[in-house]
C-alpha cells in the first residue's frame, strides 16, 4: 500500500536531511523546514567517528560519503608542547565538510521529490501529528561557545591533531580541496575580536600560542568562519513530547567526534516507525512511543559517559594527568570508543 500520510521535518541538518531523503526513497510524502540556506558553513569539527557500514546503508549515505578523507590517528599535543602521542584510531573516521555534505543531501532530497522550504525559521514548535523535530542543540550554557574556519595548504603533524588548551580543546581536520577544518569548543572569554581572528584570540587566550601563531600565518578563508555560543551536552537523550531526533534528543561533546554519526543513527532509528504510520498502520502516540524507546536504548549509555569523561579533555588539572599518564597508553583509544560510539 503507498504511504499517504505526510511526515513534517522541522530542521535540516544531517538528523532532518538524511531522514527526510530515506523517507522519500519510500515514496512518504515530506516536507522539510529549514531557517537556513545550502550551502552553508557550521560549527563542527567536519570529523565522523563511529559511523557503521549499516547505518551508512540503510540511509543510502554512500555516495554522500564517498569521497570523504579517512584518518587513521590522531596525534595529541598538551598546550604548546611538542606532540606527546600518536595514535591510531580503532576505526578510521571520515573527514569532509558540513558545506558540502549538507548541501548534496538537500539536492538529493529535492530530487526524490521532498518539499524543502529553506529560509522558513518555523516559529512554533509544539508537538503535532506527522512532525519530527530535528532542529539542532537546545542553546542552553552560556559558558561554552564553539567557533570553526577552514584553512588552506596546512600540513599536519597526524591525519587528525587535538590540541588542548585551558578550558579548551581544538581539532585539526582535513577535509576535501587541500583543506583543514580548524573547530574547538572554548569556556567563554570577553574578547573582542571579529570573525578568524576571534579563533586566534580564544586559542591565545587558552595558552595554544603556537597553534595560533601556525594559523595566522596560514591561508584562512574567513568565508568560513562560524561561531556558536550557549553549547551544552546531555548525559541521556531528552524527554519531550512527540519525536526529536539528532541534537534535539541528545548532545554528545564534540571530542567523541559522534553527533554527526548520532544525528544519522537517530534517523535511522525513526525510519521504520514513521513508515509504519505514513502507511497508516499505528498511530501517532505509538509511533512517537516507539521512537523514544528505540533512542534510549541506543544512545543513553554513550551520551552519559560521553559527559562523564568530557572534564578530564577540559579542564587543566585533569589535562594534567591525562599528559602524564600518555607514555603508559592513555587514553586507550580501543575501549573508550566502544562506550562512546
Ligand atoms: C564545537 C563543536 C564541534 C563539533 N565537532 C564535531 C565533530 O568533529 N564530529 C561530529 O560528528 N560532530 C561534531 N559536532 C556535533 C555535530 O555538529 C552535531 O551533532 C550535528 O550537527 C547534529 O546534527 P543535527 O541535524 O541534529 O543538527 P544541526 O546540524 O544543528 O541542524 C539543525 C538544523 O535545524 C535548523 N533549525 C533549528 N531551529 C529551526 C526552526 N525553528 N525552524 C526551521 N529550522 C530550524 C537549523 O538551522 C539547522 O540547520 C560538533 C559540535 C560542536 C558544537
Amino acid at each position: 500500500m503507498r504511504p499517504s500520510r505526510q511526515i513534517e521535518i522541522i530542521g535540516g541538518g544531517l538528523a532532518g536531511l538524511s531522514l527526510g531523503l530515506a523517507l522519500r526513497r519510500s515514496d512518504v510524502p515530506v516536507a522539510l523546514f529549514e531557517a537556513g540556506q545550502y550551502p552553508r558553513h557550521r560549527v563542527c569539527g567536519e570529523f565522523i567517528a563511529g559511523l557503521d557500514e549499516s547505518t551508512i546503508g540503510n540511509l543510502g549515505l554512500g555516495p554522500f560519503l564517498a569521497g570523504a578523507h579517512r584518518h587513521h590517528e590522531v596525534a595529541w599535543v598538551f598546550g604548546n608542547g611538542p606532540v606527546q602521542r600518536r595514535q591510531r584510531l580503532p576505526e578510521p573516521a571520515l573527514g569532509l565538510s558540513r558545506h558540502r555534505l549538507d548541501a548534496a543531501l538537500a539536492a538529493a532530497f529535492v530530487e526524490a521529490g521532498g518539499r524543502l522550504h529553506t529560509a522558513t525559521r518555523v516559529a512554533d514548535l509544539e508537538a503535532r501529528e506527522g512532525r519530527v523535530l530535528c532542529t539542532g542543540r537546545r542553546r542552553a550554557n552560556p559558558g561554552w561557545m564553539g567557533l570553526k574556519f577552514h584553512v588552506r595548504g596546512l600540513s599536519l603533524t597526524s591525519d587528525l591533531e587535538l590540541h588542548l588548551g585551558d578550558q579548551c580543546y581544538v581539532g585539526l581536520a582535513p577535509i576535501e580541496d587541500d583543506r583543514v577544518n580548524v573547530c574547538g569548543l572554548f569556556a567563554r572569554r570577553p574578547l573582542c575580536a571579529k570573525g578568524p581572528n576571534l579563533l586566534l584570540g580564544y586559542l591565545q587566550a587558552a595558552g595554544l600560542t603556537a597553534l595560533a601563531e601556525r594559523l595566522a600565518g596560514a591561508a584562512i578563508d574567513a568565508t568560513s568562519f562560524c561561531a556558536v555560543a550557549g553549547v551544552d551536552f546531555d548525559a541521556g537523550i531528552a524527554a519531550g513530547a512527540g519525536p526529536r531526533l539528532g541534537d534535539a534528543a541528545g548532545v554528545t561533546p564534540p571530542f567523541t567526534g559522534n553527533g554527526m554519526a548520532m544525528a544519522f543513527q537517530s534517523a535511522e532509528c525513526a525510519l521504520p516507525h514513521l513508515r509504519e504510520y505514513a502507511r497508516g498502520a499505528v498511530d501517532w502516540t505509538v509511533t512517537s512511543d516507539r521512537i523514544a524507546q528505540s533512542l534510549s536504548s541506543r544512545f543513553n549509555r554513550r551520551l552519559r559517559s560521553a559527559t562523564l569523561l568530557h572534564p578530564w579533555i577540559l579542564r587543566p588539572a585533569r589535562q594534567r594527568w591525562l599528559r602524564a599518564a600518555a607514555p603508559f597508553g592513555f587514553p586507550p583509544l580501543r575501549p573508550l570508543y566502544a562506550l562512546l560510539h
